[in-house]
């Protein structure tokens, strides 16, 4: 088995959509990034390839390159379980926390798994999401952006 860890967090921006683990969730912001800005599939993303040792996200899908701009980030979560297939390696189970003080994620928690549940073609039952605030203390607190950590186990 092998183990791995993501983190993202990106700040929010005016006019920009706000995309958590491929849902389009309705807000007054959104994330400022190259890509979608979706934190939660580059931290699962980045979970991905440290538990299959092929460095980050960066470094397959660079931000300086304009073929990444606006990107929806499930084309790089299935590359990166390309990626993954090739080396032989498949998910057993994911365990993601998103940090946000607004808006509520609970009501898009289901869309989100289903999100997974087909681009890691992973069952249901392995997959986690977990949303929580940081009581108002720290940036995702104060409302200036949102942050995610990912934990992924593989097997060989
Ligand atoms: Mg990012």
């Amino acid at each position: 088995m092998r183990i791995g860890h993501g983190f993202d967090a990106h700040r929010f921006a005016t006019g920009r959509r706000l995309v958590l683990c491929g849902v389009d969730i309705p807000h007054d912001q959104g994330m400022e990034a190259h890509s979608d800005g979706d934190v939660v599939l580059h931290a699962l993303c980045d979970a991905l390839f440290g538990a299959a040792a092929l460095g980050d996200l960066g470094k397959h899908f660079p931000d300086t390159s304009a073929d990444f701009k606006d990107i929806d980030s499930r084309l790089l979560l299935r590359h990166a379980m390309k990626l993954l297939a090739e080396k032989g390696l498949s998910v057993s189970n994911v365990d993601l926390t998103i940090i946000a003080q607004k808006p509520r994620l609970a009501p898009y928690m289901d869309a989100m798994k289903a999100v997974l549940v087909e681009d890691l073609e992973l069952d249901a039952g392995r997959i986690n999401i977990k949303a929580t605030t940081t009581e108002k203390m720290g940036f995702t607190g104060r409302g200036e952006g949102i942050a995610a950590f990912a934990v992924v186990l593989l097997n060989e």
